[in-house]
């Protein structure tokens, strides 16, 4: 017998892997010129030079099992050292190597403090709009998963909207900034608002009410805006970090949990962390992928082409009548879609090979996602096709 669940899982495609294999096929009928792909969030920009050199130099070692080798389960010293110290430097919360779990990626360090908070009728919150996978990554871990329903004129925290969601069981809220798929990045006077309402809350249930703060996206910020350290502003925090965005390394799968000394019961929160990792078979995670990080903790990506394309996207549409929260992070447009039915117009807009993401599985169905970590001159071809659609309107 095969287990259902885990089949229905993998039987249905995200609706955002059917468009992306969806514009592939169209590129051989109609032309790849003719096609406009903007499903997916997969990094355009190349990987950093000093990545490049890392990897080159690393592979030309003789000592095999130095490059290639099992690492210690967390990860292996070089690494943990670098991002512990990177980290200390910028934000001003000491963070120790022991405090880092390496993973494959944010998604499996997600999961793991999933499984680590996942007591008897746990419950875990996330903040629409948020990226799709957090419901199996709760659901399929041990919680219950529970949806804040958006602050859809800014996409900040609605605080008062997390208030009503939580009840004794809240074991943790997801707070992933800059934010997939609304590219906002959460203000410090936003955070400091979360922190006094799960401060209270913490001490009303009598026990910690954890933020999971999911960080793919920390270094894609423009405008030199800040991205708060979400530790420094409430001590009972655990980021999940990762790579694949901010040195443009998706495939590579590597990332870490880090759990500060300042949140509560760290030592404890940080064995389960390894617990859970241990029992979903994600220790000691890619070697040569540790030692890149090792070696590069201090690469910041070079943002110029993504802040182009957000600047050329956002304007255009804008002037042509969509509404939408500029985005100052990541590399996505959340766009209210014309006519209030995103489904609807996603599928409109197939039939002009234009893919866009509808924001149902992201907990907003009015808005459709368009990621802008896409080719400049695709975004160009576009847009007269977008001013075609919202005219029907
Ligand atoms: N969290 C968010 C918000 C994401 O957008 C992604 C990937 O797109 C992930 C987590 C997973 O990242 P990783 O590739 O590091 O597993």
């Amino acid at each position: 017998m095969i287990s259902q669940s885990m089949y229905a899982l993998g039987a249905n495609r995200s609706c955002i892997r059917e468009l992306f294999e969806y514009g592939l096929k169209q590129a051989q009928i109609v032309g790849k010129e003719n096609v406009f792909d903007f499903s997916l969030g997969n990094p355009s920009i190349p990987a950093p030079d000093t990545v490049q050199e890392a990897f080159q130099s690393l592979s030309a070692q003789e000592d095999s099992l130095a490059v290639h080798g099992y690492t210690p389960a967390a990860g292996c010293p070089d690494a943990r050292i670098a991002a512990a110290n990177d980290l200390t430097a910028r934000f001003g919360v000491p963070i120790r190597p022991e405090n880092l779990f390496f993973t494959c990626g944010a998604a499996p360090a997600l999961i793991s403090v999933v499984r680590a908070l996942a007591v008897e009728d746990a419950e875990i919150l996330a903040i629409a709009p948020f990226f799709p996978e957090y419901r199996p990554f709760v659901e399929q871990n041990g919680a219950k998963f529970t949806v804040v329903p958006a602050d859809t004129d800014t996409f900040q925290i609605p605080v008062a909207g997390v208030e009503k969601k939580l009840t004794p069981h809240t074991q943790g809220i997801i707070v992933n900034s800059p934010n997939n798929p609304s590219g906002v990045v959460y203000s410090r006077e936003n955070l400091a608002a979360l922190a006094e309402l799960l401060t209270r809350k913490s001490q009303e249930y009598g026990h910690p009410i954890y933020i999971l703060a999911d960080e793919p996206y920390r270094e894609l910020v423009y405008d030199g805006l800040e991205v708060p350290f979400i530790p420094a502003v409430y001590p009972n925090t655990v980021v999940c970090y990762s790579y694949s965005k901010s040195l443009s390394l998706p495939g590579e799968r590597i990332g870490y949990v880090c759990v500060p000394d300042c949140a509560a019961d760290s030592e404890e929160l940080f064995a389960a962390v390894a617990g859970a990792a241990r029992v979903l078979g994600h220790v000691c995670a890619p070697s040569l992928q540790q030692q890149v990080a090792a070696r590069c903790a201090e690469i910041r990506p070079n943002l110029e082409a993504y802040d182009r394309n957000r600047r050329t996207l956002y304007d255009a549409l804008t002037a042509y009548g969509y509404a939408c929260v500029k985005p100052n992070g990541a590399f996505y447009l959340f766009v209210r879609a014309p006519g209030g039915d995103a489904q609807a117009f996603s599928d409109r807009a197939k039939k002009e090979n234009l893919l866009l993401v509808p924001g149902g599985d992201f907990g907003c169905p009015e808005f459709f996602r368009a990621s802008t970590c896409v080719s400049h001159d695709m975004i160009l071809r576009s847009l007269p096709v977008f001013q075609r659609l919202i005219a029907e309107y």
